[in-house]
């Protein structure tokens, strides 16, 4: 470690992203990207792409690509805040909300980074254990002392919660905010909070493009709230990095937003090839817990998380595995490609 390097800065644990091997021969089923490609208008988007225009700086009001968001979404332009990817609207909501010292609340087990802003920013967490099926107890998170982030659906579980208990957690803290981080929402089946954003002035809620739209190398994501929780991230944006995307990303986004359909449609190929491998995997004596993303969470009794993980990386293919207490025994797999979840149960059984 540099010795030049602050106390806060030493004292951090930073997130530790899914493997991305260099070389090409692994499966990849660690890091929840799309097996299919974007949408061909974003193809189109870039070879139409002028590079002298990359002279000019981007808008840092984002306007284009957050009124096409808001066109796509059925919101208005101000409930709509532009970043890059998830990771960075998340970022700037633990920034512009919580004071230093204070708290924030979420599971357990939920996504990896939710602690990791925290200490960054100072604030403590508060993890709220998942009950022993891994759902979410509502009520424990009933009147807290801080803000609430919620990914729903959960990761690394795959388990969702229905609106209506967002909107009890919402009620139940009407001077909170609570985030609810959809990155997995359109595997879910209509389940999004997106529609509470007009009645609930302390509920944000936050999209990527990282998943569902086969774009998590463009880093695109966006969060919607009531425009003065807008206007609060905003004022973080402009004294961080205002021009926080870039106009490659711009062009590629509004011609993501502009084929919803084509999103849909991988997205319904996706959940089924899931249910596929999901009964495959309870045949073969897997635990499996109900799914509502593009991952399965599963264990087995014949072999350990880790045994698994290395087993299987021995023979190309590549899970996530968390050296973590309740979910050691677990691995997350990656929704492939029909042809990919053939070879993925055929390495399998052989290894079983
Ligand atoms: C993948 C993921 C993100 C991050 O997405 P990016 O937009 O790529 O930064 C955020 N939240 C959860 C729960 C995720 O799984």
């Amino acid at each position: 470690m540099s010795r030049f390097l602050s106390r806060a800065a030493a004292a951090l644990q930073p997130y530790t992203p899914g493997e991305q091997p260099r070389d090409t021969h692994y499966i990849k089923l660690n890091t929840n990207e799309n097996p299919y490609s974007p949408a061909p208008e974003v193809a189109a988007a870039i070879s139409a792409f002028n590079a002298s225009d990359l002279r000019l700086y981007p808008d840092p009001t984002a306007s284009d690509f957050r009124d096409a968001a808001a066109a796509h979404y059925g919101v208005k332009p101000e409930q709509v805040f532009a970043g890059g990817g998830s990771d960075e609207v998340l970022a700037y909501a633990f920034m512009a909300f919580s004071d230093r010292g204070g708290k924030v609340y979420f599971p357990d087990i939920t996504y990896g980074f939710y602690k990791v802003y925290a200490d960054l920013f100072g604030l403590k967490s508060v993890l709220i254990p998942l009950k022993s099926d891994f759902t979410v107890n509502i009520e424990d998170y009933f009147g807290l002392n801080g803000n609430i982030f919620i990914a729903n659906p959960n990761a690394p579980t795959g388990i969702c919660l229905e609106t209506d208990e967002i909107e009890q957690i919402l009620r139940e803290n009407p001077d909170r905010l609570v985030v609810v981080d959809e990155a997995y929402i359109d595997f879910s089946d209509g389940k999004s909070c997106l529609r509470m954003i007009d009645s609930y002035d302390n509920l944000l809620v936050v999209h990527t493009f990282s998943k569902s739209r086969g774009l998590a190398g463009m880093r695109l994501g966006l969060g919607f709230g009531n425009p003065e929780l807008i206007a609060g991230l905003e004022r973080i944006k402009y004294s961080f990095n205002p021009y926080n995307l870039d106009r490659v990303s711009f062009a590629v986004g509004i011609a993501a937003l502009g084929n919803g359909e084509y999103m849909r449609e991988i997205a319904a190929k996706i959940i089924k090839t899931r249910e596929r491998l999901r009964e495959e995997l309870l045949m073969l004596g897997f635990e499996v817990l109900p799914s509502s993303a593009n991952f399965l969470f599963a264990k087995t009794p014949e072999l350990s998380g880790a045994e698994l993980y290395n087993s299987l990386k021995q023979s190309g293919i590549l899970v996530r595995h968390f050296d973590k207490a309740r979910i050691r025994d677990f691995v997350r797999i990656t929704i492939g490609t029909d042809d990919e979840m053939d070879i993925f149960l055929d390495k399998l059984r052989k290894l079983l």
